[in-house]
């Protein structure tokens, strides 16, 4: 059966993860988080000291951006691959809120963009991929057959990650997580450099009332769409 791309783009936590996992598990296509690959640059950028509440070494950064290695390694007992920089398993520690406060700005830095675009543009080269960010249809494949544009109210997206980081364990108030959201969802579509859109032929999906089963259904009708206009 032909391969198609499946580009997945919307606000921060939204479930664009959740939605593409189920997609390329189901379809037995590559899952690739590239806001994990962002998550990366900004955990390098924290331990080399070159961002802080403060101030923003962009130049620093940007002179290193050639020591930093993302890849990815299935893990089979979770499912999906996890995320590793300069070989070290970073996967748990991207996830902090910390890492979340300053992932948009390094997001922001046009250097930074262009090598991981790169590097996204590469991995999904031979189609049969499933990829979720903030301009996946738009930058990194405007061409891909199937384009979601994800939605939802900022309290429930803020509820959501809320939940996750008290179950991990962390120590979260609710008030900052969706202070959080709220100040990502404005960098990340006020940036100059691939702001956050919807692509043109995206279709949206809001699913502030929708079930997991009735969003992936749904998604499942529009991919079995997709491939039956291919023929
Ligand atoms: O998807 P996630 O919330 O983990 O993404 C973290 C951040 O990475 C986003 O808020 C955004 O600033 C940045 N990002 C991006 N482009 C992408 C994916 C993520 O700018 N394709």
């Amino acid at each position: 059966m032909q391969k198609i791309t499946i580009a997945i783009d919307g606000f921060s936590s939204t479930g664009k993860s959740t939605v593409a996992k189920q997609l390329a598990k189901h379809l037995g296509y590559i899952y690739v988080d590239t806001g994990a690959m962002y998550r990366a640059v900004t955990l390098f950028t924290m331990r080399n000291g070159y961002i802080s509440k403060e101030d923003f070494n962009v130049n620093g950064l940007v002179e290193k951006l050639g020591a930093i290695n993302i890849t990815f390694k299935f893990n089979k007992d979770l499912g999906f691959a996890e995320v590793y920089l300069n070989g070290e398993n970073i996967e748990r520690e991207i996830r902090t809120l910390e890492v979340s406060s300053f992932v948009s700005k390094v997001a922001a830095i046009p250097e930074v963009r262009y090598q991981l675009v790169k590097q996204q543009q590469q991995m999904g080269k031979d189609k049969g991929v499933v990829m979720d960010g903030r301009d996946i249809g738009t930058v990194v494949f405007p061409y891909a057959e199937l384009k979601l544009f994800m939605i939802a109210s900022a309290e429930k997206r803020a509820t959501r990650r809320y939940n996750e980081l008290i179950e991990r364990g962390d120590d979260v108030k609710y008030e900052d997580v969706l202070r959080n959201v709220q100040e990502r969802d404005y960098i990340d579509s006020h940036r100059e450099d691939s702001p956050l859109r919807k692509a043109d032929d995206a279709i949206e999906i809001d699913n502030s009332d929708l079930s997991l089963k009735e969003q992936f259904e749904k998604v499942l009708q529009l991919v079995n769409m997709t491939f039956k206009n291919l023929k």
